[in-house]
């Protein structure tokens, strides 16, 4: 995909919009904004700064597709996949222990499928060219720098960092990924909180196609999603571990302020993952091949920024968009699903002759009458209790002890009742039985 000029269309008075939007940062949330304006008819730009979509872009491995169903029917035919996601598990580790909950379903192989892992530089193209063939003008190695104001204080457009590189548009969409410069600038979103953020820390390590698929159980297209807590020498988060083609993914995701206060490097704790019983048979041989790191932004509901604003709203990240609730992991499902609804919003918006926040206002409505904010709110209580002291010091061990305690065979000592070795167990681990208790109902609660 090549460049295209940002300078405003020629003969246009500098005040006039040269576009009816403009999108900046062709990330799933931008691409699916510029592809919902292209098909509605919309002049849309596509702001990128890297040389291509995808080309900056972090994150664990799994894309969970059906949010495509309506805007490219039989998506999964031509997504470029790395391997569809057939088993999930979820490792609960001490440094010697794991206990996992594996599940795999044959349904997740077909047709329309759960989950696929993918490569970004390839996923995040693909939707792109999308928006491209829809109509959507990509300009990509161009940073926007700024906001462009008329002189009654209302977004006109942006600043990029080429000569003459203004572009006005009734509305700019705010696509540009966590830390959202343009949503800070806006007025938008409050400086950002650490506690707010975790880090992303990532190595892609090579391994043969055939060897993937003997080690976790697979056949050629069939993929594996692991996800581990208790594997981050007690800093809130977790780890995971995804399979590609012929290279595994395997990374931790740390609180940002505890991983400052633990003076720990992140890779120490991926050397750390790579050699836990549990996973160093998997990865054996295996070879670096690429290292990353990326801030997520998993305060969740509760941390959002304000959406909209006078001819300007934002999606995906750069609106706190990724689901980071223990179980689940997801940012590029949310992202797509809010760029799709800042679209039909801008669309609704310019018909109505009305791009102000109140004409702009149906974005939000959208958003809580479908998954990406029915799904925020539900669990928005998520977030503090995953990343709890309890939950992540102290239950991986308990858990993996009680279950060590009801399988380990003590002949000629008679097997222990499972009261007295819960208590046991649990005051080992410095938890009294009332707090399991309470621990259990509000888990109850929040996921319920
Ligand atoms: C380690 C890690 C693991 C993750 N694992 C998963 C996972 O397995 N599954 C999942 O669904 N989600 C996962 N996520 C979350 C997911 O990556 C994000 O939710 C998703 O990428 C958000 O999409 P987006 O389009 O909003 O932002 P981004 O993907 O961040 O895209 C933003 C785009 O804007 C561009 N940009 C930024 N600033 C500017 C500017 N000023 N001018 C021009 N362009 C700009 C960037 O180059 C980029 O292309 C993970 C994240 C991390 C960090």
């Amino acid at each position: 995909m090549g460049k295209a000029d940002v300078v405003p269309t020629p003969g246009v008075s500098s005040d006039t919009p040269a576009f009816d939007a403009v999108v900046v940062g062709a990330g799933p949330a931008g691409s699916a904004t510029a592809l919902a304006l292209a098909r509605a008819g919309r002049s849309v730009v596509l702001v990128e700064r890297g040389p291509f979509p995808g080309s900056k872009n972090v994150y664990g491995g799994v894309v969970y597709g059906r949010v495509l169903d309506e805007v490219v029917p039989g998506w999964w035919n031509e997504v470029p996949v790395e391997r569809w996601v057939v088993r999930r598990s979820t490792m609960m580790m001490t440094g010697t222990q794991s206990l996992a909950v594996d599940y795999r379903s044959a349904a997740w192989g077909e047709a329309p499928y759960n989950g696929m892992t993918t490569v970004r530089s390839r996923f995040d193209n693909w939707l792109a060219t999308k928006a491209v063939e829809a109509g959507a003008q990509l300009v990509t190695s161009t940073v926007a720098t700024g906001l462009l104001r008329d002189g009654h204080g209302r977004i006109v457009g942006v600043r990029t960092d080429r000569d003459q590189g203004e572009l006005r548009a009734n509305v700019v969409v705010a696509c540009d990924g966590v830390n959202s410069l343009l949503a800070k600038e806006a007025g938008l979103m409050a400086p950002a909180e650490a506690s707010h953020h975790t880090l992303g820390v990532k190595e892609v390590l090579d391994l043969p196609g055939h060897v993937i698929d003997e080690r976790f159980g697979l056949r050629r297209d069939e993929g594996v999603d692991i996800e581990m807590l208790g594997c981050t020498r007690g800093i809130p988060g977790g780890g995971f571990l995804y399979t590609n083609s012929d290279t595994v993914s395997l990374g931790v995701v740390l609180s940002l302020p505890h991983l400052a206060e633990a003076k720990v490097r992140p890779e120490e704790l991926i050397a750390d993952l790579k050699n836990h019983p549990s996973v160093a048979p998997y990865l054996r041989g295996a070879t670096l091949r690429e290292y990353a790191a990326h801030l997520i932004p998993e305060g969740g509901y509760d941390t959002m920024p304000t959406m909209v604003t006078d001819g300007m709203l934002v999606a995906g990240d750069a609106a706190a968009m990724t689901l980071a609730a223990g179980l689940w992991l997801e940012g590029v499902n949310f992202a797509i699903g809010s760029g799709l609804a800042a679209g039909r919003a801008v669309d609704r918006a310019i018909a109505a002759g009305d791009c102000s926040a109140k004409g702009l206002a149906s974005y939000r409505s959208d958003l809580e009458g479908q998954f990406v904010l029915a799904d925020h709110k539900r669990f928005r209580k998520a977030p503090a209790l995953v990343l709890s002291e309890r939950i992540q010091q102290r239950y991986p061990g308990l858990i993996c002890d009680l279950v060590d305690g009801m399988f380990t065979v003590t002949n000629p000592v008679p097997k222990p009742g499972g009261v007295r070795l819960t208590r046991s167990v649990a005051a080992k681990h410095g938890v009294k039985l009332r707090q399991l208790a309470a621990d259990t109902v509000r888990a109850l609660r929040v996921f319920g």
